[in-house]
């Protein structure tokens, strides 16, 4: 998990991304979508994490699908912990809940951000040396088509869309962790790392936690 100060580094580099450079490698790599459905698998993704706009979306037709996104970041010393988000539920075997067993979306109209905006993706991600850099497709040559034709109205309309997502991302983390700051400051508490790995490690053998999601605007009291 990055700090604050990473991540506000993080986005300032993404708004100076050059736009035409993304267009450029949609393009070039001409990817095309086969639905085979393995990007909503536990193979693919551990966990689909939700943009706050998302989760509010969801809560409207169906709130039994969420839950806090995995890897709590924080806690206080009462044994509460924070994250910046939710993810989807998954089934049993860890597909996404809403992947049927013909592996299509049964909300496909509904579908979230991230699931339109998938594979693409603008940030940066160390590679197999440790070398950080751009990565602008995920799982490239692992699934999908590629070499087909996008027009330039295409490129520049999914360009558009993917930086908006990881903008948001981004954005929705800076709040979280400035948020979690002036809650820790305001209660006169202190993140101690040690106490944090041995709640988390509690939280493996019981499965139960009382976890506060940032939603956007305000933390939301979850047990699970
Ligand atoms: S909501 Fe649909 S598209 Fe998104 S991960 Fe789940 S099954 Fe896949
Ligand atoms: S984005 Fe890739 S993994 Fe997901 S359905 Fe399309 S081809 Fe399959």
């Amino acid at each position: 998990m990055q700090n604050l100060k990473e991540l506000e580094a993080e986005l300032a580099l993404l708004k100076k991304y050059p736009k035409e450079n993304l267009e450029r490698i949609i393009k070039e790599v001409g990817f095309s979508c086969t639905c085979c459905g393995k990007c909503c698998t536990k193979a693919f993704n551990g966990h689909v994490f939700l943009l706050a706009e998302d989760a509010r979306r969801l809560r409207t037709f169906s709130p039994e699908s969420l839950m806090p996104a995995p890897d709590f970041p924080y806690s206080d010393p009462s044994g509460n912990f924070y994250v910046s988000g939710y993810a989807l539920k998954t089934q049993e075997n860890g597909d996404c809940v809403f992947l049927d067993e013909t592996r299509h979306c049964r909300i496909y109209d509904q579908r979230f951000t991230i699931c339109r905006v998938y594979p693409y993706m603008l940030h940066r991600e160390p590679d197999c040396r440790g070398k950080i850099d751009w990565r602008q497709i995920s799982g490239l040559d692992e699934h999908g088509e590629y070499d087909h034709l996008i027009s330039d109205e295409e490129c520049a309309e999914i360009a558009r869309q993917t930086i908006a997502y990881e903008t948001t991302f981004l954005e929705q983390e800076i709040a979280f962790h400035k948020a979690i700051l002036q809650k820790f400051s305001d209660d006169g508490v202190r993140f101690v790392r040690k106490d944090h790995d041995l709640r988390l490690r509690a939280f493996l053998k019981t499965g139960k936690a009382t976890v506060f999601v940032w939603d956007g605007s305000g933390f939301v009291k979850e047990e699970v």
